[in-house]
Protein backbone atom coordinates (compact mmCIF):
# COMPACT_ATOMS: atom_id res chain seq x y z
CA UNK A 1 0.00 0.00 0.00
CA UNK A 2 1.19 3.45 -1.18
CA UNK A 3 2.24 6.00 2.06
CA UNK A 4 0.15 9.22 1.71
CA UNK A 5 2.58 11.98 0.39
CA UNK A 6 2.90 14.71 3.46
CA UNK A 7 2.88 17.61 0.73
CA UNK A 8 -0.46 16.49 -0.63
CA UNK A 9 -2.21 15.50 3.40
CA UNK A 10 -0.51 19.32 4.77
CA UNK A 11 -1.90 21.35 1.49
CA UNK A 12 -5.17 19.35 1.38
CA UNK A 13 -5.83 20.05 5.06
CA UNK A 14 -5.07 23.80 4.46
CA UNK A 15 -7.63 23.47 1.54
CA UNK A 16 -10.49 22.08 4.10
CA UNK A 17 -10.02 24.54 6.99
CA UNK A 18 -10.49 27.44 4.02
CA UNK A 19 -13.46 25.94 3.21
CA UNK A 20 -15.19 25.29 6.73
CA UNK A 21 -13.98 28.89 7.08
CA UNK A 22 -15.76 30.01 4.04
CA UNK A 23 -19.08 28.15 5.79
CA UNK A 24 -20.27 30.86 8.25
CA UNK A 25 -20.11 34.19 5.61
CA UNK A 26 -21.72 31.85 2.94
CA UNK A 27 -24.42 31.00 5.49
CA UNK A 28 -25.08 34.46 7.00
CA UNK A 29 -25.40 36.28 3.40
CA UNK A 30 -27.20 33.65 2.41
CA UNK A 31 -29.84 34.15 4.97
CA UNK A 32 -29.86 38.20 5.05
CA UNK A 33 -30.14 37.80 0.90
CA UNK A 34 -33.12 35.66 1.92
CA UNK A 35 -34.24 37.74 4.65
CA UNK A 36 -34.56 40.99 2.55
CA UNK A 37 -36.43 39.10 -0.43
CA UNK A 38 -38.92 38.57 1.89
CA UNK A 39 -38.90 41.51 3.93
CA UNK A 40 -40.91 44.52 3.44
CA UNK A 41 -39.46 46.46 5.44
CA UNK A 42 -36.82 49.38 3.46
CA UNK A 43 -34.59 48.82 6.43
CA UNK A 44 -32.97 45.71 7.56
CA UNK A 45 -31.15 46.57 11.43
CA UNK A 46 -31.75 50.30 10.64
CA UNK A 47 -29.33 50.26 7.49
CA UNK A 48 -31.52 50.92 3.98
CA UNK A 49 -31.57 47.29 1.90
CA UNK A 50 -30.39 48.06 -0.92
CA UNK A 51 -26.71 48.46 0.01
CA UNK A 52 -26.84 44.86 1.85
CA UNK A 53 -28.94 43.41 -1.06
CA UNK A 54 -26.35 43.97 -3.46
CA UNK A 55 -23.47 42.96 -1.06
CA UNK A 56 -25.04 40.10 -1.04
CA UNK A 57 -25.35 39.87 -4.48
CA UNK A 58 -21.12 40.20 -4.18
CA UNK A 59 -20.76 38.09 -1.64
CA UNK A 60 -22.66 35.08 -2.50
CA UNK A 61 -20.88 34.09 -5.95
CA UNK A 62 -18.11 35.61 -5.05
CA UNK A 63 -17.86 32.39 -2.93
CA UNK A 64 -19.16 29.97 -4.89
CA UNK A 65 -16.60 31.08 -7.60
CA UNK A 66 -13.75 30.85 -4.89
CA UNK A 67 -14.89 27.50 -3.72
CA UNK A 68 -14.99 25.99 -7.19
CA UNK A 69 -11.10 27.00 -7.38
CA UNK A 70 -10.33 26.58 -4.10
CA UNK A 71 -11.80 22.81 -3.96
CA UNK A 72 -9.46 20.41 -5.87
CA UNK A 73 -6.87 17.89 -5.18
CA UNK A 74 -3.60 19.33 -4.44
CA UNK A 75 -2.01 16.19 -6.86
CA UNK A 76 -4.44 16.60 -10.08
CA UNK A 77 -6.17 20.38 -9.53
CA UNK A 78 -9.09 18.60 -10.68
CA UNK A 79 -12.39 19.63 -8.95
CA UNK A 80 -13.26 17.17 -5.62
CA UNK A 81 -17.24 17.73 -5.96
CA UNK A 82 -19.20 18.30 -2.99
CA UNK A 83 -17.21 19.57 0.05
CA UNK A 84 -17.02 16.37 2.16
CA UNK A 85 -14.85 16.60 5.39
CA UNK A 86 -14.15 12.59 5.26
CA UNK A 87 -12.83 13.02 1.96
CA UNK A 88 -10.30 10.08 1.79
CA UNK A 89 -8.86 10.05 -1.58
CA UNK A 90 -9.15 12.13 -4.76
CA UNK A 91 -11.98 10.83 -6.99
CA UNK A 92 -9.93 11.32 -10.41
CA UNK A 93 -6.34 10.65 -9.04
CA UNK A 94 -6.65 8.41 -6.02
CA UNK A 95 -3.96 9.92 -4.29
CA UNK A 96 -4.50 9.66 -0.79
CA UNK A 97 -5.77 13.71 0.36
CA UNK A 98 -6.09 12.37 4.41
CA UNK A 99 -5.16 9.80 6.22
CA UNK A 100 -7.90 7.29 7.68
CA UNK A 101 -6.44 7.22 11.13
CA UNK A 102 -7.30 10.94 11.20
CA UNK A 103 -10.85 10.75 10.90
CA UNK A 104 -13.54 10.80 12.40
CA UNK A 105 -11.17 11.77 15.69
CA UNK A 106 -11.47 15.13 17.86
CA UNK A 107 -8.88 17.60 17.49
CA UNK A 108 -5.66 17.04 19.38
CA UNK A 109 -5.27 19.12 21.92
ZN1 LIG B 1 -6.51 14.14 -7.75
Amino acid sequence: MAKPDIVILDKFLKTLEIQKSLRLPAVLALGLFMYIGLSSSQEIFGIPKHPIFFGCLVIIPSIIIFHYFNWRCPACSKYLGRINPQLHKCPHCTVILQDKSTLHQPEDK
